[in-house]
């Protein structure tokens, strides 16, 4: 079978889904083929004269290959001001790749004025009319060659966020137009969660012939007539090893787990979806990244897991990695012991992405976070002091949050400015089949059938305009926490962050 990463996928590295899933078949024998579509149709419309000869498109266009070779090198990172430029010089060709009109396009965003990936009419549309994605020259030739030298008669998306949606059904129309036997299945985060909605119905039946939730290596072994067994599944990155991903050498992306060992905060997908928590072993997931490391000679480990458990940074912690790494991690009380963050340092970690969410005890209490403010400005200190960087996210406009406690936030995060290297602000949106959801008053605003989130009637008044007005008019114009926001990685934000850190 064959097995893609649709577009629009940040270019930087492997989807690590389809590697696990590469394994998987190869294990009970099962010949797959695995193709980045998103890498290669975005470097085909690189390849191609822009629509517009601005004097900016002009000149990007015209060091386009330097750019690009910029970011495919360490040194392409040693300044900010160069790897800025070369980010938004790329961007630039790509984005005036297409005439004006409905379709937007970038290096990490896919939108369509006229088609919304929110409803399952649209995506139907796509299918439809594959020929009015801006991929469709390089899909449409990449397909059919693949299709014809393989004869594979299975075709899988991991579908994963939403700026692939669009574009993965315009493939899957192309291919059911091409050729009507070909079995097509579909899985990845964005599909579980469809799946997990109170009330789905699957609207894409006749089109797609398998759908599945979770992890897919079960659903999709026994569907190719194969009987699953348990076992070790090695991520298998063969097939994309030799991709020339925007980044300074091969990152690696692993998960030690699916779902969250926490899973409490109030406002997480992962808790309104009910998805169980499935951990490897923390010796074992060692031991899986020291023989994927041996085969992949990677410049970063990226740990894909929703939050790494205790149990496995101590595990890392103890027995070193031996290259740089980072990960989502909560802040727990493991990280208030300064000789644990510098085990953690000498194991390899570059930098954790921390949730913070708000900087008021009240606030996170509603949310159930878990987290002390204390304790986390002690996390903070002890991480900078270890020199392991911090990437800080931030969620306003959450249903217990006031305008004071957003006040509470921005005095807490100026007051750690010298702890906190990068910063993600999002503003709260309601999983539609949360806790939240039940008790709150819902507004009328309707999105489409597979909207995961639901608007909502703020219980204090502190609506989403004014969050954004708190967000855009007070807490970016702050000195300290602009000079913070300034360090994030354009575009890769988080990506690309730990090439950053200490620079
Ligand atoms: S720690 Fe993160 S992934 Fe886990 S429940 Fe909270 S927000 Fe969700």
């Amino acid at each position: 079978m064959i097995l893609i990463n649709p577009p629009v996928f940040k270019p930087c590295e492997p989807p690590g889904g389809i590697a696990r899933l590469a394994g998987s078949l190869r294990r009970h024998g099962v010949s797959c083929e695995v193709m980045d579509a998103s890498l290669e149709g975005i470097l085909t419309l690189l390849g191609k004269t822009p629509t517009l000869s601005d004097t900016w498109t002009s000149r990007a266009f015209r060091h386009l290959p330097d750019h690009l070779r910029r970011l495919t090198r360490p040194q392409g990172y040693e300044g900010p001001d160069k790897y800025r430029r070369a980010v938004s010089d790329i961007n630039r060709v790509i984005e005036k790749s297409l005439p004006p009109g409905e379709i937007r396009l970038s290096l990490t965003d896919y939108s369509d004025s006229a088609l919304s990936p929110l409803r399952s009419r649209d995506l139907l549309t796509a299918a439809e009319r594959p020929e009015r994605n801006p991929f469709y020259g390089y899909f449409s030739g990449r397909l059919r060659r693949t299709l014809e030298e393989s004869g594979h008669g299975v075709v899988g998306f991991s579908l994963n966020y939403l700026n692939q949606a669009l574009c993965a059904f315009a493939m899957i129309g192309f291919l059911k137009k091409e050729s009507p036997p070909l079995k097509i299945v579909l899985g990845g985060g964005l599909v579980t969660s469809w799946m997990n909605k109170p009330g789905w119905n699957n609207p894409f039946a006749g089109l797609v012939d398998e759908m599945v939730a979770g992890p897919g290596e079960a659903a999709l072994i026994s569907f190719l007539g194969e009987e699953y067994t348990r076992g070790e599944d090695l991520p298998d990155y063969d097939g994309f090893l030799r991709n020339p991903y925007l980044a300074p050498g091969f990152i690696l992306p692993y998960s030690a787990s699916s779902g969250c060992y926490w899973h409490r905060c109030s406002f997480c997908p992962e808790k309104a979806e009910a998805n169980p928590y499935r951990p490897i072993a923390p010796r074992r997931a060692v031991k899986e990244v020291n023989r994927l490391v041996e085969k992949s000679d990677p410049v970063l480990l990226h740990f894909l897991d929703n939050a790494m458990s205790p149990a496995l940074l101590t595990e890392i912690a103890r027995h070193g990695l031996g290259l740089p790494w980072y990960g989502f991690a909560r802040i727990t009380s493991h990280l208030t012991d300064p000789d644990f963050c510098d085990a953690l340092k000498k194991s390899g970690c570059v930098m954790l992405k921390l949730g913070l969410e708000s900087g008021d005890q009240d606030v996170l209490d509603h949310l159930q976070k878990g987290i002390e403010l204390e304790e986390a400005s002690r996390v903070l200190k002890n991480l900078k002091k270890a020199g392991i960087g911090t990437y800080v996210y931030l969620l306003f406009g959450t249903p217990p949050e006031t305008p004071e406690a957003a006040g509470r936030t921005l005095d807490f995060t100026k007051s750690h400015g010298a702890q906190i290297d990068f910063l993600n602000l999002a503003i709260f949106n309601m999983p539609v089949s949360g806790p939240d959801s039940e008790r709150l008053e819902r507004s009328a605003f309707y999105e489409g059938d597979l909207s995961l989130y639901a608007s909502f009637i703020h219980p204090s008044g502190w609506d989403r305009s004014s969050v954004r007005a708190f967000v855009e008019r007070e807490f970016k114009k702050d000195p300290v926490i602009a000079s913070i926001l300034r360090k994030n990685p354009p575009l890769f934000t988080s990506n690309h962050a730990p090439f950053f850190v200490g620079s």
